[in-house]
């Protein structure tokens, strides 16, 4: 009993001790899966917008139909966990962390900016996966494609495009973190870009971790209409 009424006093004060030492040294946000210490690495050759008036940067179509165009390289912030994304997308994904943070909810990045020779691992990597499992190589390319894009093809040579999870171990988790995105992330200006419903437009599998930055008001109609990217930008080409 003695020992442990020891115990819970030397608790106590190392709880009080790094609180009060908190505010000092904490950055913005806490675990190794945060985003913090900025670091512009890469310069861009194409002039970024720093306001919403050009708003084409951030609507870009990118799919199986739609590459990038040839020498496309967005300029990126890299995040404390070495993560990269777009540098005028990280204040609002900073801001949906926080946020979600302040609810209990517990996001972490699993993937980010990807170069086209990281994407191309991605697709042999899932390709093999399904040879594995016993298909033929072709089947399995074709197969590998509803979840990793050619390069050239996917959004996340974009930088505007990340895959969340949990920073807890379990599919409960990640579930609780996915739910809170899809019902807030449009507040944003991101968008759950491969819906269920949606995969006979989009071509991918239905991917709850995959986030896209679209900007606050397309997010929000994208959201409201129960739309994908690619009805939203048919329905303003229209106007
Ligand atoms: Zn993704």
């Amino acid at each position: 009993m003695r020992n442990n009424f020891g115990i819970k006093i030397l608790v106590t004060l190392i709880c009080i001790c790094v609180a009060a030492a908190l505010p000092l040294s904490l950055p913005r946000l806490e675990n190794s899966d945060a985003l913090g210490d900025i670091k512009t690495i890469l310069s861009s050759r194409f002039e970024s917008a720093e306001t919403d008036e050009d708003d084409a940067w951030q609507l870009i179509l990118v799919n199986a139909d739609n590459p990038l165009p040839e020498g496309f390289q967005p300029e990126l912030t890299e995040l404390s966990d070495g993560h990269r994304i777009d540098k005028r997308v990280y204040p609002h994904l900073q801001k949906m962390f926080d946020d979600a943070r302040e609810k209990g909810i517990r996001p972490a990045i699993s993937s980010s900016y990807r170069t086209a020779e990281q994407q191309q691992a991605e697709l042999d990597q899932k390709t093999e996966e399904y040879i594995r499992q016993g298909y033929s190589r072709e089947k399995a390319l074709e197969a590998a494609k509803k979840w990793a894009a050619v390069p050239g093809t996917s959004e996340h040579q974009t930088g505007l495009a990340v895959d969340i999870t949990t920073a807890d171990a379990s599919v409960q988790a990640a579930d609780v973190v996915w739910k809170w995105l899809e019902k807030n992330s449009y507040k944003y200006g991101f968008i759950k870009r491969y819906p269920e419903n949606k995969t006979d437009i989009t071509g991918i599998g239905n991917e709850p971790w995959h986030f896209r930055y679209v900007g606050a008001k397309a997010a929000k109609e994208i959201k409201k209409r129960g739309i994908c990217l690619e009805e939203y930008l048919k329905k303003i080409h229209k106007k």
